[in-house]
């Protein structure tokens, strides 16, 4: 990116604090209209986060050929499930798009050519959790895709390139479930599989020890770990907030819990210390 777009963001966005960085783990779509103990945690985190200037969200939900940033004003709320309740496909979330924004994302990534979206809007990985964050709605919010061509050192090295981003307010959330396999979820287990567990407490390891090759190697991790992750996107977004950590930030984790036996909502925060 050349330093006059740089100064360019900075025209419309006043230096901030260093924003903090947010890897949420959103599990059932449900949780978007109930008040349980994760949601309760997504809104308390949203009132204590110095308020952003807008949101970028990396949601497992949206993978694509190519990298791709929503560009609307108005993003659409994408019911992107079934089989639930009418009242969730009921809910709208209508906070503003940033064309702006999007716009400066695109320049200020340079390993790869992202495409301006107007097609997409937010799915539910970005609003079942963002509305908890902030119900008033009034903040900008635009949705990063990820590109299922690529490996995951190549998401961990995207991260990296929107870090200035995080001193003109803008708040980057990563939205998936760092254990994750629909296949075995089991109504029967309130808690998690042992598998699960051991994946879960694997992850949160390596994560408190900076050990990032071996998260993006995760799946020479283990039995236990590629039956966390049988498939990438709701691990990837992970990899987008680690490339985005300082040295000097510290992590805290919460909503650590597994639920229906493999899915595990732990999530984590990034702060300056
Ligand atoms: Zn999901």
């Amino acid at each position: 990116m050349k330093l006059n777009d740089l100064n360019k963001i900075a025209a419309l966005y006043n230096d901030t604090e260093t924003m903090p960085l947010l890897f949420i783990g959103h599990g059932n779509p449900i949780n978007a209209i109930t008040q349980n103990e994760f949601t309760v945690e997504w809104n308390k985190i949203g009132k204590s986060l110095p308020g952003p200037n807008a949101v970028i969200c990396i949601s497992a939900h949206w993978e694509t050929n190519g990298t791709f940033v929503t560009t609307m004003d108005k993003p659409r709320t994408i019911h992107d499930f079934y089989g639930f309740p009418a009242e969730l496909f009921e809910v709208e979330y209508k906070a503003p798009g940033s064309p702006y924004l999007a716009r400066e994302t695109k320049k200020l990534i340079a390993k790869t050519s992202v495409e301006l979206d107007n097609n997409w809007g937010l799915d539910h990985g970005c609003w079942s959790v963002v509305m908890h964050l902030f119900p008033e709605a009034n903040i900008p919010v635009i949705e990063l895709s990820l590109d299922y061509t690529k490996q995951p050192q190549w998401h961990y090295e995207l991260g990296k390139e929107l870090s200035f981003l995080r001193n003109k307010g803008i708040l980057i959330i990563g939205s998936g479930n760092i254990v994750h396999n629909l296949r075995m979820i089991s109504w029967q287990n309130k808690d998690g599989f042992d598998w699960a567990l051991e994946a879960d407490r694997k992850f949160k390891k390596l994560i408190l020890n900076d050990e990032y090759t071996e998260l993006i190697d995760y799946k020479n991790l283990g039995i236990e770990v590629q039956l966390a992750v049988p498939t990438p996107e709701h691990f990837l977004p992970l990899l987008y907030i680690l490339g985005l950590k300082e040295k000097n930030e510290s992590i805290s984790f919460f909503n650590e819990k597994t639920e229906l036996g493999s899915i595990s909502m732990t999530s984590l925060m990034i702060n300056r210390k």
